[in-house]
């Protein structure tokens, strides 16, 4: 386990040591806990440290119940569960994510149907979404992307009208607010992930959340095998799933909690420095920030616009030589070749400036200990790339 080292300069032009996209703020309270948790979550305490998790999650949350998980992948294939999905019912979703917000439906045997993101957040466009809604939706799920938040009153008035259930896939938007409700509290059930990359880490986990005692229930009941609450026989009333996370990784999550507050901040703080040195790069978008949103930033994202002759792959493998890593935004999923023979309904056109975005855009490295000088490297380097490919 790493300490929480500080800082990583690279000197220009000499890439020795890398700069990561995502790194994890791990320091000795998360070791001592997870120790801890190793020698004691056993017998009548072994899911001592997972409740504490659970609460300290709801509290940030500001919701009723909070449930720790492997991943967040399972989170959603929960929701799908406990909400009834069945084959052949539809569920609408962003074209542009991370796969695991839309994989869960097909494990269902439902179908996906892929509409397509606003040019400024990057999140769900409610009028896409309502021009997608057949007799056959029973489900939406929003994204939200890389911190940015969805318009979630207008997707909650689209899902209130045609009775839908709405899912919010929080897995990257941790301490990020909307009309000052916490990411999380949107949906009628949301997800977060705690992958090492996300901002806070379990290693692997994740975690559902939500407001409705009864889907809290069905969904207590189907992580668990279909046992009855409180089963000590082996009577299982169905077959269903075996989600758990372990008492160890949940004490690792404790002491991120911990600091919960102070990492959202870094978060911020770091945005704020490329921000600052990238804003008066002509052509060049970042996240977004909407007057009734605060973003807590997972991943700093540069969209170049089309003055510039590059896209994503040339910029990654352009900043790698000078030793930064950086990760492609997300592509069409409805255009990879997982959906070429997979039940789902694609996405028509995008709108040209989607198109742009997911053949241009790039995460900057976002992790937990980049210092300010690491920045100001990594945005001279970026800009002077940029610069080099700007048409004629
Ligand atoms: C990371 C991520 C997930 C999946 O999280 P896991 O914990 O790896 O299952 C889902 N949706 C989005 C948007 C993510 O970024």
């Amino acid at each position: 386990m790493t300490s929480d080292r500080p800082s990583r300069r690279v000197p220009a032009g000499k890439p020795s040591l890398r700069i990561p996209v995502a790194a994890p703020s791990i320091t000795e309270r998360e070791g001592e806990l997870a120790r801890e948790a190793a020698l004691n979550a056993w017998g009548a305490d072994h899911y001592r440290y997972n409740r504490q998790f659970e609460e300290m999650l709801a509290a940030h949350c500001g919701v009723a119940h909070a449930v720790s998980l492997p991943h967040a992948t399972s989170g959603l294939h929960l929701a799908l569960a406990a909400l009834g999905i069945r084959p052949g019912d539809e569920v609408i979703g962003p074209d542009v994510t991370w796969i695991a917000s839309m994989a869960p439906v097909s494990y269902m045997g439902a179908v996906p149907v892929f509409v397509d993101i606003l040019p400024d957040t990057w999140c769900l466009d409610p009028a896409a979404v309502e021009a997608a809604i057949t007799p056959r939706t029973k489900a939406i799920i929003g994204v939200d992307l890389y911190g940015s938040m969805c318009d979630w009153e207008a997707l909650r008035a689209i899902a209130d009208r045609h009775g839908l259930a709405l899912i919010e896939d929080a897995a990257e938007a941790l301490g990020s607010t909307y009309c000052d409700r916490p990411a999380g509290s949107l949906g009628d059930v949301a997800v977060f992930s705690f992958h090492g990359s996300k901002t806070i880490t379990t290693g692997e986990g994740g975690a559902l959340v939500t407001n409705n005692p009864g889907l809290h229930a069905r969904v207590q009941k189907l992580r668990d095998h279909g046992r009855p609450p409180g089963d000590r026989f082996f009577l299982n009333d169905e077959v269903a799933f075996k989600y758990k996370m372990s008492a160890v990784q949940a004490a690792l999550g404790i002491a991120q909690m911990e600091r919960v507050d102070d990492l959202i901040r870094y978060k911020r703080q770091l945005f704020g420095w490329y921000a600052d040195r990238l804003r008066d790069v002509p052509g060049l978008s970042l996240n977004a920030e909407p007057q009734q949103v605060k973003n807590s930033f997972w991943m700093v994202t540069a969209i170049p616009d089309a003055r510039y002759e590059t896209d994503k792959f040339a910029l990654q493998s352009a900043l790698s030589d000078h030793g930064i890593d950086s990760r492609p935004f997300f592509s069409s999923l409805s255009a990879l070749k997982a959906y070429a023979e997979t039940d789902c309904r694609k996405l028509a056109t995008p709108r040209p400036e989607t198109a742009r975005i997911i053949h241009a855009g790039i995460n900057l490295p976002s992790g937990y200990g980049l210092d300010e000088a690491s920045v100001a490297y990594i945005c001279e380097t970026f800009a002077g790339n940029l610069q080099g490919c700007k048409k004629r």
